[in-house]
């Protein structure tokens, strides 16, 4: 059974982030644009389980790409529409997020100048990006595109290093036999711990 994800409605109306958003733009952005998104993702994930019922993993890449493209757009646009709200010339967050953008960041105006800056110089498409390490720490990035195979927004809980590094003085070309090898010791109870912290905020600093 493969998950399937539908659009999710605005937060608000076409017309709620005017003048600053304009109604049409954001109908177009969301019920095309990112309806876009979600049904290659629908279909990306289709095919993939299509795969492992065949045991047929020669398009695995192409698949992968697919879901990374559309999957990392459907979480950045989800994402996106939750974090506007109708606007005001002096817009400013508060709270403990003031205080950390201010601790982390030195004052809420070199916050703002590193973002526009770093949004601003997005070589071709892509995004902006506030983020938060697991630790509370708080980062500002500019995504190119959004898909480098990885869907902005997952978390990851297991992984398997696949540098050559990693594997070559015992295995050499033979990383497939290395993974097999992997997969016997991996710490599934670990997993299952990060798997289990599923909401930010049990994942953030004491
Ligand atoms: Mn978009």
């Amino acid at each position: 059974m493969t998950h399937e994800f539908t659009l999710p409605k605005l937060p608000y109306a076409y017309d709620a982030l005017e003048p600053f958003y304009d109604k049409q733009t954001v109908e177009i952005h969301h019920d095309k644009h990112h309806a876009g998104y979600v049904k290659g993702l629908n279909n990306a994930l289709k095919q993939l389980a299509a795969a492992r019922e065949s045991g047929d993993y020669k398009l695995i890449k192409h698949w992968n790409r697919e879901q990374a493209f559309h999957g990392a757009g459907h979480l950045l646009h989800t994402m996106f529409w939750e974090n506007m709200r109708p606007g005001k010339e002096d817009n400013k967050a508060t709270g403990s997020l003031l205080e950390n953008i201010e601790k982390h960041f030195g004052s809420w105006e070199a916050f703002t100048s590193q973002f526009k800056a770093a949004t601003a110089a997005v070589e071709g498409s892509g995004w902006g990006v506030l983020a938060a390490c697991p630790h509370g720490s708080l980062h500002i990035f500019a995504v190119e595109n959004h898909q480098k195979v990885w869907v902005q927004g997952l978390r990851p809980i297991m992984v398997c290093d696949v540098w050559e590094h990693a594997y070559y003085l015992k295995y050499q070309n033979r990383r497939g036999e290395w993974i097999d090898n992997f997969m016997k010791i991996v710490n599934w109870d670990k997993v299952q711990e990060l798997y289990d912290c599923k909401k930010e905020e049990q994942c953030k600093e004491e």
